[in-house]
């Protein structure tokens, strides 16, 4: 049935597990084994048998052959799908120990530095039972303790971590410095939410300081105008727009200059608005410490190291009356998407992928493959229950938790954000009712509290990813009550997530429930949904009995997924070009980093300069110097380039919409031209530099040579502007008029 059930996109795993049950049939004459044999990988129903044995020995878990399963889908290049509790961690293990024994170095990327630390030394034992060696990195990790991480054979790592130290690589002058060994196989953990949610994050390596730009002046200025008359927001809420008469108010109180003439004020207006009027504090970030925080909207919780794009930051700054934090130049960047599709095999494991099946096969080209669970699952999912207006829902959800709770039957309500979060709190400790609020605390901290969620009388208010990985165990009792009731405070705005937070409650069998509590007033519909003809009105207790209330709310999360893909497509068409000149740029650096390509392009460039210094310095130092000249140039002009790119970037809507043309063509042309313009130009500037350059017996002298590499460098993680760039944002206002314009002219 599951065979004839699968959809099109999805891997077939009838061999997996017909792999499995022959593994069985090793197990008992492997038991017997005092010492276990190193594994053939050409034989995997050996390889299984063994290394089911390995952790039942070191780990005292006996790998289900569902777990099995999802260890040879991994091994075979998969995603696999294996719901909550299913053990991902041990199926990942082996699959990564799989991998190690055929000769291939494994990165198993984990959301956060508490799980990759925890899965390595919870795992430890069982590698160590197979002859692999493993690592792990944090924040923290020094470059010695990483480089001795990545030597290892599998090694456990942030996503971003990972990418930083590709970044810092970039930028090495000396072999010597390198840290991150050439990709080969990523095993992602949460693959859904890294290769999807997060793929189109850039991460972001800076250096050289320079103090922030202020923009307190727009700041005060913004917070006079008031909504519905000096400006508008559109449907969507995620654009904001002056109208005439707020035009005409920010241009008198700027001393009667024209707005639309000075581009600069313009812009430092409309980022102090969108600052002011779309981002809300403790919803959209957190003020600690003097310093803004941002939430990650996907995660519900504080995404450190994140910043918002250099403009928008400082306008955020000014708005909460901060000091405007340092901004440097990008000296280069990657995207999440980017850094994954560098491995040559890439593959992952989460408990929801079939819902992006598309994407994974689009963006990776990657298959799903859908583990069964291990027991079946018995949670009971309710209805959504749908009430007419917010206040309705809140009130609904306090009773809901009170009557639940007299049982004593533990309780995990998902909230969408922190102050909702906090509200609730306050809710229920007014109303004589205990809870636990998670969030934005550190991982550790929070996995600890979560994993208590379970025990009877247990009310535990989470933002929906907190704790994430961690597993909730029933207490004594529990299972009897119902088990665990897990209640969302609203839908998210993709239907994994709804899933994940369900996923809390029933594992491995456990009863449990889950239930949503939405109302017509959630974002996620005045949003998404703004034109859809609301349901005839609710009873007394505001609850919407009528079926087009579920209809309302699929509809406006499909419009929510929907746009969301659209935003990943298009970035993505425009990163693509540059990720491809990156790889390019990177192949010419290596061949100057690793061999003598500076030299050699120098030498034959400036004959007569080379022959007079080789007499003076000798080939080596001579050689050396070329090499770090080319390289400054290199990286020199590949910063620039990023900067033009994204001046591009910015202004090309505008221009094709002046010319009709296609932006994305445009963009293609001005990128391979100004590429081009780039290998010239580190040509002629290496050049340059080494008739002029001070070289002697000791090198080069870097700083008698003009050649000034940044004094500090430091990385980050750039969460997207919620609003799209500035020019998207223009193209959307300017299309209507512009439309008119071009129907006239026709
Ligand atoms: P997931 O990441 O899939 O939610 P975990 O890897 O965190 O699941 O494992 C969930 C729990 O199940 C852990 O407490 C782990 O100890 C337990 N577990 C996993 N596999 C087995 C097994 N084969 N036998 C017994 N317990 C297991």
């Amino acid at each position: 049935m599951r065979n004839l059930l699968d959809r099109p996109g999805s891997a077939n795993i009838g061999a997996y597990r017909r792999l499995a049950a022959q593994a069985d049939g090793h197990e008992e004459r492997i038991r017997a084994l005092t010492e276990l044999p190193r594994p053939r990988m050409d034989d995997l129903a050996e390889f299984c048998a063994i290394a089911r044995e390995a952790a039942h020995r070191t780990l005292d878990m006996r790998p289900f052959d569902v777990q099995l399963v999802g260890a040879l889908a991994l091994l075979n290049g998969q995603v696999a799908e294996m719901a909550t509790g299913e053990g991902k961690t041990l199926s990942g293990a082996i699959a990564a120990a799989g991998y190690a024994l055929r000769g291939r170095r494994v990165h198993v990327m984990s959301v956060n530095d508490y799980l990759a630390r925890r899965d390595a030394e919870w795992m430890g034992p069982l590698y160590e039972a197979l002859g692999v060696s493993v690592g792990w990195i944090g924040q923290s990790s020094t470059r010695e303790e990483r480089r001795e991480a990545y030597a290892k054979d599998v090694t456990y790592a942030p996503v971003s971590e990972i990418g930083f130290d590709v970044l810092r690589d970039r930028v090495a002058t000396s072999p010597a410095d390198l840290v991150v060994p050439e990709p080969s196989v990523a095993l992602i953990d949460e693959a859904d939410s890294v290769l999807v949610d997060e793929a189109r994050v850039p991460l972001v390596l800076a250096g050289a300081a320079d103090p922030g730009v202020d923009a307190p002046e727009a700041a005060v200025l913004v917070r006079r105008l008031s909504r519905g008359y000096h400006y508008e927001l559109d449907d969507q809420g995620r654009n904001v727009f002056l109208t005439a008469k707020g035009t005409d108010a920010v241009e008198k109180a700027l001393g009667g200059i024209n707005l639309y003439e000075s581009l600069d004020v313009l812009t430092q207006v409309n980022l102090a608005l969108h600052a002011h009027a779309l981002l809300t504090r403790d919803v959209d970030y957190l003020v600690r410490d003097g310093r803004i925080h941002l939430v990650n909207q996907s995660r519900g919780r504080v995404a450190t190291l994140q910043r918002w794009p250099d403009g928008l930051q400082a306008a955020v700054e000014a708005k909460e009356a901060l000091p405007a934090s340092e901004t440097g130049e990008i000296l280069d960047s990657i995207t999440i998407q980017g850094l994954i599709r560098r491995y040559p095999q890439i593959c992952g494991m989460t408990g929801t992928a079939v819902a992006v099946e598309e994407q994974l096969r689009e963006f990776y080209e990657l298959k799903v493959a859908v583990i069964p669970s291990n027991k079946p699952c018995v949670r009971v999912d309710e209805p959504d229950r749908v009430y007419r207006t917010m206040a309705d829902k809140e009130r609904a959800l306090a009773e809901e938790i009170t009557r639940v709770h007299a049982t004593g039957r533990p309780i995990l309500v998902g909230t969408l954000d922190v102050s909702e979060s906090e509200r609730l709190a306050d809710d229920l400790k007014a109303a004589g009712l205990d809870c636990v609020v998670l969030n934005a605390k550190n991982d550790a901290e929070e996995a600890a509290i979560i994993a208590r969620a379970g025990e009877r009388s247990a009310i535990t208010v989470s933002t929906q990813m907190a704790g994430r990985g961690t597993d909730i165990r029933l207490g004594e009792g529990v299972a009897e009550l119902g088990g665990l009731y897990v209640i969302g405070s609203g839908r998210h705005a993709s239907s994994r997530l709804d899933d994940q937070l369900r996923g809390r409650a029933g594992r491995q069998g456990d009863p449990g429930g889950s239930v949503f509590l939405v109302s017509l007033e959630d974002a996620l519909i005045t949003q998404f949904a703004p034109e859809e003809p609301l349901p005839p009105a609710a009873g007394e207790d505001g609850l919407v009995r009528h079926k087009r209330a579920a209809y309302v709310v699929g509809h406006a999360q499909r419009v929510a997924e929907g746009t969301h893909l659209d935003i990943h497509r298009n970035t993505w068409r425009y990163t693509r070009l540059l990720e491809r000149q990156r790889d390019l740029v990177l192949e010419r650096r290596n061949k100057v980093l690793h061999g003598d390509a500076g030299a050699e392009a120098l030498a034959a460039a400036a004959p007569e300069r080379w022959a007079e210094l080789t007499g003076e310095v000798g080939e080596a130092v001579l050689g050396e110097a070329a090499r770090q000249i080319v390289l400054y140039h290199l990286d020199r002009c590949w910063t620039e380039h990023l900067g033009f790119m994204s001046d591009v970037r910015e202004g090309i809507h505008l221009r094709a919409l002046g010319h009709r043309l296609s932006p994305l063509d445009e963009f293609h042309r001005e990128g391979v031209a100004a590429y081009r313009r780039l290998l010239e130009e580190v040509e002629k500037r290496s050049i340059e530099m080494f008739e002029g350059a001070t070289i002697t017996a000791e090198g080069l002298d870097a700083l008698e040579s003009g050649l000034k590499r940044p004094t500090a460098t430091w990385t980050y993680l750039v969460q997207e502007n919620p609003f799209g760039d500035a020019f998207d944002r223009a193209l959307r206002r300017l299309s209507p008029r512009a439309k008119r314009r071009q129907d006239l002219d026709d």
